[in-house]
């Protein structure tokens, strides 16, 4: 699986200083006028993550590449609706070839079943080769690709900023959020780092960590964190 970031708001840190201090201070007229020490940042940004006026976060865009990730995963990407997405076209782009390449996303715990595996493995290649018998018929790839599975990768694009980035990270590096999610979440915030700076990827971590309490109706336990909700949900929810 490939994250990345490929584009993103020049001087970030400083655009963000730059929106907050609007708020009580004049401004200087250009993001180039502003030097921050690196204690000032650090300082400055432990403060901000922790009060209200969070739209100062909205000031940087972020654009990312994601490859190598399954057709599951984007549909429970772009339930983040404060976002941009570009996807790559099933109906046009021919994937003949996907098993064969091994295209697919294989989750650790199939990946540890080796009988589970081989069902798996053999159901993706059967696939793949009914797929290019009704190409070979004379079907359109938009009919074709009702036959490929939910787990073949397939690339997206997607625009977020920052704010919107940091709530669907909290979300999804729940334990309870799919293992496929969750790597993209760590290969995103790599990134950040990476490409920015540590101090803008302090923030990304499960909800529970900002909270200091789980309000999921099912608690994962890897964290020590109090439960919120403490009633017997199993009529709703399942576990
Ligand atoms: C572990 C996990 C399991 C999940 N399981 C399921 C599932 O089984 N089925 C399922 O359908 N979804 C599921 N989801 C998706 C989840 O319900 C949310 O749709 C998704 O996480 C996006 O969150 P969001 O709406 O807060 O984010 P965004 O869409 O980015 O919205 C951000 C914020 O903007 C505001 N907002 C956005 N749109 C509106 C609006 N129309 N009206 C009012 N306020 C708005 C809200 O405050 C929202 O929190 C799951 C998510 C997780 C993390």
């Amino acid at each position: 699986m490939k994250v990345k970031l490929i584009s993103f708001t020049k001087n970030p840190l400083e655009v963000i200083y730059w929106a907050f201090m609007n708020m009580h201070h004049v401004v200087p007229d250009s993001i180039e006028n502003i030097n921050l020490s690196s204690d000032e940042k650090e300082s400055f940004f432990s403060m901000l993550i922790k009060q209200p006026h969070q739209t100062v976060f909205e000031f940087v865009n972020l654009v990312w590449l994601i490859e190598g990730a399954s057709r599951a995963f984007q549909q429970q990407l772009t339930r983040t609706r404060t976002a941009a997405y570009s996807i790559q076209s099933l109906r046009i782009v021919d994937v003949g070839d996907f098993a064969s390449e091994k295209r697919f996303a294989i989750s650790e715990e199939l990946n540890n079943n080796a009988a589970a595996l081989k069902i798996y493995r053999e159901t993706m290649e059967d696939l793949q080769s009914k797929y290019r018998e009704l190409i070979r018929l004379g079907c359109k790839t938009e009919d074709a690709r009702g036959l490929l599975p939910l787990n073949i990768h397939s690339t997206i694009t997607m625009a977020i900023n920052l704010r919107s980035l940091y709530h669907m990270l909290e979300l999804r590096f729940c334990e309870n959020a799919q293992g496929e999610f969750r790597e993209v979440a760590r290969l995103m915030r790599a990134e950040i780092r990476e490409k920015i700076s540590p101090i803008l990827s302090e923030p990304m971590k499960p909800l529970c960590f900002r909270l200091g309490k789980c309000i999921s109706p099912v608690p994962c336990g890897k964290y020590d964190f109090p439960v919120a909700i403490d009633t017997d949900i199993s009529r709703w929810v399942k576990r």
